[in-house]
């Protein structure tokens, strides 16, 4: 089965979320595995690299990938940056990349957890923020937006975002620990995204919770896709479904320098 490239109609920054195709990894990585600590070959990942920036458009030399640890660490990166994550390793920790250089593409990785990317078409700031529950209950996305106001003048309302392929409420069943980690941070606001099933278990929606966040920090109207990655495991890795022994998807945007309408 083929399937279009994932992409926003509303971005105006070369960007994509990527799925399992267009790669030369095998076996359980096959074939767009983009991560280097996954077993995968090196030189397999390079090339999946290499064929996904042809691709979406941007200079495989001037990525910048995130070294996720789950927590809300936002990283302005420049040209100082480039190759971070992929020819020069292990990148900085951090679980969001900005930037406003041109040229520059920031890369954030999941396999169930929400990538988030944003642009801001007046400045050209770009940003890839990864969360899970944990990034999701710190609110990285709302702290990637303050670092595009504080550190390029981006205005909240120029700002577009637009959450990703990850795990769905169809599938995100959890105990306790994760509901109350969001209504700790986001109070009754959160109720909306858990569902009690009153014996101890609960389905979450990282997509609902991660949206308030993005309308907390003044995006207008964040936009999400509709793939659960646990539920359609030929196309997405999903940690949740098959484990350890699977590759990574992601998702990247290109910093173009702005000025946009
Ligand atoms: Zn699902």
């Amino acid at each position: 089965m083929r399937y279009e490239p994932i992409t926003v109609g509303g971005f105006v920054s070369p960007h994509r979320f990527t799925d399992r195709f267009g790669g030369v990894s095998t076996g359980h990585l096959s074939s767009l595995n983009l991560g280097f600590s996954r077993g995968d070959d090196r030189e397999n990942v390079l090339e999946n690299h290499r064929r996904l920036a042809k691709a979406v458009g941007y200079d495989v030399e001037k990525l910048v990938c995130t070294h996720q640890i789950h927590t809300d660490t936002v990283r302005v990166v420049t040209e100082a940056d480039w190759g971070q994550g992929v020819f020069h390793s292990p990148a900085p920790e951090c679980d969001g990349l900005v930037t406003d250089v041109p040229g520059t593409a920031v890369m954030a990785f999941g396999a169930d957890c929400t990538v988030t990317l944003l642009e801001d078409p007046v400045t050209g700031a770009v940003g890839a923020v990864h969360a899970g529950w944990r990034g999701t209950a710190l609110g990285i996305v709302a702290k990637a937006v303050d670092t595009m106001v504080s550190a390029f003048g981006s205005r909240r309302e120029d700002i577009r975002a637009c959450i990703g392929p990850c795990i769905q409420r169809c599938c995100f069943e959890t105990r306790s620990d994760v509901p109350e980690a969001m209504l700790n941070a986001l109070g009754d606001d959160a109720r909306i995204a858990i569902e009690d099933h009153g014996d101890g278990t609960y389905h979450v929606d990282l997509v609902d919770l991660n949206t308030i966040w993005l309308k907390r920090a003044g995006i207008v109207e964040p936009w999400a896709l509709p793939y659960c990655t646990a539920c359609d495991t030929e196309r997405f890795w999903s940690h949740r479904k098959v484990g350890d022994r699977r590759g990574v998807q992601a998702g990247v945007i290109v910093c173009t320098g702005g000025k946009m309408p």
